[in-house]
C-alpha cells in the first residue's frame, strides 16, 4: 500500500501535536491532497523557491518545513509574488507542504531539544514551560556536558551548527565560564528574562539592539547570537529520522532527504576594520 501525504501528517502530528502551536501560527497542511501517494519527502527550515527546487530535483513528493508559507492573511495565491509562485509551483508538481512550526518549537523532543543536543547541553527542560503541560514549552536550559569559558563556547557553537555568513555573535565577557546553557531556536529575544534568571549563556537569533542592550545592563547572563536559520537547521535530521521510525513501524518504505540548501537571507558578512 503507498503511503499518503494524510498518513505522514498523522504521523508528525503525534510528534508535533498542532495543539501545542501558539494561537498566531499557522501550523499543518498548506497545500496538497491528503490521499495521494508520497515516495520522498524532503525537510527543509523554508517554504522559498531554492528548497522548492531541490524538492523538483529530489522528485520530492511532500516537503516538511518549520516556517509556514502562509502565516498572515492572503487574499491572492496568483503567481505574481514569491509565495503565490511556489503554491502554483507545488501544486502544478503535485508536491505536498506542510508546516510544523512552534507546535514543533514546543513539542518534547523538538526544535530546541535538537538545538540543546548538537551543543552538548544536557539534563534540559523547558525555559518557560507550557503551564499545562510543563515537559513541553519554548526554549531549553540545561547543564554543558563540561564548564567552558565563554570564548571556546562560542568556538563550539560556530563549529556545530551549519556554517552561515552570519557566524555567531557574542556578549560577554570572553574568559568567564559558563555551564548552565538556554537556548531558543528562531527568534529569541522575548525569552530573554527567563535566561537571565537560570542560565550563564544564552543561545538564540534575531536579538534586538535595546532587548539585548537592557538585558546585559541589568546582569543578564551572556549571549550568543547565531542565524536564524542555523538555529532550528539542527531540528531536521532529527524529525526525518523520527519519521523513517515512525514509518519502519508501520512497515512503510518512504525516502526521506534532509535539504542542505542554506536558506538563511544573509549572503556575505564583513568584520570591521579593528
Ligand atoms: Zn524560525
Amino acid at each position: 500500500m503507498p503511503t499518503t501525504v494524510g498518513q505522514l501528517v498523522s504521523l508528525l502530528e503525534d510528534r508535533y501535536p498542532p495543539a501545542l502551536a501558539e494561537d498566531w501560527d499557522a501550523v499543518g497542511l498548506v497545500c496538497g491532497d491528503p490521499n495521494a501517494s508520497v515516495s520522498r519527502v524532503l525537510f527543509a527550515v523554508d517554504p522559498v523557491r531554492d528548497v522548492v527546487d531541490e524538492a523538483l530535483v529530489e522528485q520530492a513528493d511532500l516537503i516538511v518545513t518549520h516556517h509556514p508559507l502562509l502565516l498572515r492573511g492572503v487574499h491572492s495565491v496568483a503567481p505574481v509574488n514569491h509565495k503565490g509562485s511556489v503554491l502554483h509551483t507545488l501544486i502544478s508538481h503535485g508536491i505536498a507542504l506542510y508546516a510544523a512550526h512552534t507546535n514543533a518549537d514546543h513539542a518534547t523532543p523538538g526544535v530546541a531539544d535538537a538545538l540543546a543536543d548538537v551543543l552538548g547541553v544536557q539534563d534540559t527542560s523547558p525555559l518557560v514551560p507550557i503551564p499545562d503541560e510543563p515537559r513541553c514549552g519554548t526554549g531549553r536550559v540545561g547543564r554543558l556536558d563540561e564548564v567552558l569559558t565563554l570564548g571556546s563556547f562560542a568556538e563550539r557553537v560556530a563549529e556545530r551548527l551549519p556554517a552561515t555568513h552570519h557566524g555567531v555573535r557574542v556578549a560577554g565577557d570572553p574568559d568567564r565560564l559558563v555551564e548552565t546553557v538556554a537556548v531558543c531556536g528562531g527568534s529569541g529575544d522575548a525569552f530573554l528574562g527567563a535566561a537571565a534568571d537560570l542560565a550563564d549563556v544564552y543561545v538564540t537569533s534575531d536579538l534586538r539592539h535595546h532587548r539585548a542592550q537592557d538585558h546585559l545592563v541589568d546582569g543578564g547572563c551572556a549571549l550568543v547570537d547565531v542565524a536564524h536559520w542555523a538555529s532550528e537547521w539542527p531540528w531536521l535530521p532529527v524529525a526525518a529520522s523520527a519519521l523513517q521510525q515512525d514509518l519502519e513501524r508501520l512497515g512503510s518504505t518512504v525516502d526521506i532527504h534532509v535539504s542542505t540548501v542554506v536558506t538563511d537571507p544573509w549572503t556575505l558578512h564583513r568584520g570591521s576594520p579593528s
